[in-house]
């Protein structure tokens, strides 16, 4: 084990990170990949709560779009659910690798999930558990990139890492502009006045407010998260 640069941190999953690029539903290969990366970052000796997304099967904001009889909070409900989903994936491929995992809702789901309480999720993760936050803040019309902000105040990790399929954050989108440079450091403001595409803009104001600072990097790497918590330079970093 070297020496961590984080005693904590919060790790950002996208639900596109349990699929193959452009495809929606889960791949159990794909979760077993990304379960290996997280399971040896945490054998640094770094805590981990991940919060995990649900865009791989539904959006909100998306669904209703082309579905006129259905309100947008209860979209934004169905949403919710899927993180669960997804949560449930996640356990149980970071549990058959040989980690011990707790997974916490949101949304009060007995015999699926704990609930969440902050004091019981750091005692988990003081016993070295990977902490799963599933079913975002609980509340419609936000992204899991709010609740990752929030859980990450609440538990007092050091760091948000926000794991994407690209490097970092760019000026421009790197998968259709190939002269978009990458950003290494970013301050939070200007994140919001370039309107750049880091987190939702909610998520954004919290980590401003706190100081907390993001880093986006690339998944796909390998070793790319174990890079992430011994603070190697990667990707783009926003703070003050
Ligand atoms: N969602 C919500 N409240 C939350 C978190 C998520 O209503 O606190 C809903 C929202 O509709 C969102 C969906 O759940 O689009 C799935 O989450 P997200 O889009 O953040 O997933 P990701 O893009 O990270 O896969």
């Amino acid at each position: 084990m070297s020496d961590p640069k984080y005693h904590r941190i919060i790790l950002k999953l996208s639900g596109e990170s349990f699929t193959r690029p452009g495809d929606r539903g889960i791949d159990m290969n794909e979760v077993v990949h990304i379960a290996r990366q997280t399971i040896k970052a945490k054998e640094q000796g770094v805590q981990i709560a991940i919060v995990i997304g649900g865009g791989n099967i539904l959006r909100g904001a998306q669904f209703i779009a082309g579905n006129h009889n259905i309100q947008e909070a209860t979209a934004h409900y169905m949403g919710m659910l899927a993180t669960v989903i997804n949560g449930l994936a996640l356990q149980d491929a970071v549990e058959s690798l040989g980690c011990e995992t707790r997974l916490m809702s949101a949304i009060k789901m007995d015999g699926v999930a704990e609930p969440f309480i902050r004091r019981r999720a750091k005692r988990h993760l003081e016993k070295g558990r990977i902490v799963i936050l599933a079913a975002g803040t609980g509340a419609p019309f936000v992204t899991t990139d709010t609740a990752a902000a929030q859980k990450a105040l609440e538990l007092d990790a050091d760091i948000l890492m926000k794991a994407t399929r690209v490097d970092g954050v760019y000026t421009a989108d790197p998968e259709k502009d190939p002269t978009a440079e990458l950003y290494e450091h970013l301050s939070y403001s200007e994140v919001m006045e370039k309107n750049l595409r880091v987190m939702d803009p909610t998520a954004i104001a919290h980590c401003m407010e706190h100081k907390l600072p993001i880093l986006v990097f690339n998944y796909r790497t390998d070793g790319n998260i174990e890079r992430a918590v011994r603070g190697e330079v990667i990707g783009t970093r926003v703070e003050v």
